[in-house]
């Protein structure tokens, strides 16, 4: 999704003014319903009296003190709160500014972690193709997306990309999820052989994959086959939670209900909720440990880490998800969503799958519903559903990339965890009447 360049007054993009509930609204008064959180971002919806009163407090006392000196409550109270929470053997976290941010130091602890046990062959990055994990260079390097990759290479690392694993990829071979499941975790472990498992350093995969897909869970016991298949060749396992995480599938991370944890695990986006622009990555003990008794400590920093602002606003958002009931009600409001989706969309000519785990969920449009076949990229689809439902007033996120040549046109929802089941309704209207323009 191509991003605004700022400045000289270019009016392409209405301007945000306000914002309620689940609402935002520009410089006319027009409202838009947030069906997608913009992306997957803003869980709390745009006016949280407690997130806003965490940031308005925290200003008063202090805005910034750079790391180099000092830590900051909000900081502690957020990096404990979030271990409390993580999956187990996680018990370090690393506050940044984003998700990309996130990824880059989580690549950089791997890489640092196989020098100092003595394995600095470990260099290489297994990912997925039709994945995304950032923008910055090491990060756009571990992405999988050929068309973001193209006009960056040669990228900084070494990565790799296997097929990844959709359950809507499972359609017409008879197989079951769990055989398809074990058959795609199989390409890690072949990838794995074919480069020498003492070169490579870690795998990097979305749980539930967002913006390149639409809200994917992967099939059978796929994750359990590759936590098996990365600790029998000491490959780390990273999980990218900076949009499925922070319990926008319906557990605190998404990974809980793949029943597997990760040696490092990234989240941003939904931590702060749109009020701060904060990321984290987390690690297990053994990691950091390993660095503390080699060369002391973690080579990294950037000078906006740790931000106690966004620490507070952080502080806030997990505190409402996880005090506040959140979580069931994401679970509730999600099978609602689901339901609506279903009964609307379920029968539609153009709708191929219909698919996600909470307030995290997908539609793909297709040529034909039976065959599956994905519409001509040159009908920019994605593109034309985002603009006539903005016309409708809704937010809804264009998820799509390329496989094998493929491009998929997906519409990912990922709306405010307090969207009532009026706006529900209102949404699924909006989406309706935004495919009948966009196909027409
Ligand atoms: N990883 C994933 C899975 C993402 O979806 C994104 C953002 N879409 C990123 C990383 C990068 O996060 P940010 O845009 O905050 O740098």
């Amino acid at each position: 999704m191509a991003n605004h360049v700022f400045g000289r007054g270019s009016g392409a993009l209405p301007t945000a003014t306000r914002g309620e509930g689940c609402y935002i609204y520009d410089e006319a008064g027009r409202a838009y319903l947030d069906g997608s959180g913009g992306a997957a971002v803003s869980c709390l919806g745009h006016s949280d009296e407690t997130v806003r009163a965490a940031i308005h407090a925290q200003l008063d006392q202090i805005a910034f003190a750079h790391t180099g000196f000092f830590t900051s409550e909000p900081a502690e109270a957020l990096a404990d709160k979030l271990i409390a929470h993580a999956p187990d053997g996680i018990d370090r976290v690393y506050l940044l500014s984003g998700g990309s941010e996130a990824v880059e130091a989580a690549i950089k602890l791997a890489r640092q972690y196989a020098l100092e046990i003595g394995q600095p062959g470990r260099h290489r990055i297994i990912a997925r193709r039709q994945s995304y994990h950032g923008n910055t260079l090491g990060a756009l390097a571990a992405g999988g997306n050929a068309w973001r990759r193209e006009k960056y290479a040669p990228l900084l690392m070494e990565t790799y990309h296997i097929d990844p694993c959709f359950e809507y990829h499972h359609r017409h071979d008879g197989e079951s999820l769990e055989d398809y499941g074990q058959r795609a975790a199989q390409a890690l472990e072949d990838e794995i052989q074919r480069l020498g498992p003492e070169t490579v350093l870690a795998f990097i995969a979305e749980p539930v994959v967002g913006a390149t897909a639409g809200a994917v869970p992967s099939a059978g016991d796929y994750f359990k086959h590759i936590r098996e298949i990365c600790d029998r060749h000491g490959v780390l396992l990273i999980l990218d939670e900076v949009m499925c995480g922070m319990g926008r599938t319906g557990t605190f991370f998404a990974c809980e209900q793949d029943g597997v944890a990760p040696d490092i695990v990234t989240i941003a986006k939904g931590l702060g909720a749109g009020y701060a622009p904060i990321g984290a990555m987390l690690s297990s003990a053994r990691i950091f440990n390993a660095i503390a008794q080699g060369s002391g400590s973690f080579q990294h920093g950037h000078t906006y880490h740790g931000h106690p602002l966004a620490a507070a606003a952080g502080n806030a958002v997990v505190s409402r998800i996880l005090d506040d009931g959140l979580l069931p009600q994401v679970r509730d409001r999600g099978d609602a969503l689901e339901a609506a989706l279903r009964q609307r969309f379920g029968q539609h000519p153009h709708v191929g799958d219909i698919r996600g785990r909470g307030l995290f969920r997908g539609i793909e449009l297709v040529e034909d519903r039976d065959t599956k076949q994905s519409f001509d990229p040159s009908r920019k689809l994605n593109a034309k559903v985002k603009k006539a439902a903005m016309d409708e007033g809704l937010i809804c996120y264009p998820a799509g990339g390329t496989v094998d040549g493929r491009v998929g046109d997906h519409v990912l929802l990922a709306p405010p965890f307090i969207i009532s089941e009026d706006q529900i309704g209102e949404l699924v209207d909006k989406l309706s009447n935004a495919l009948d323009r966009a196909l027409a």
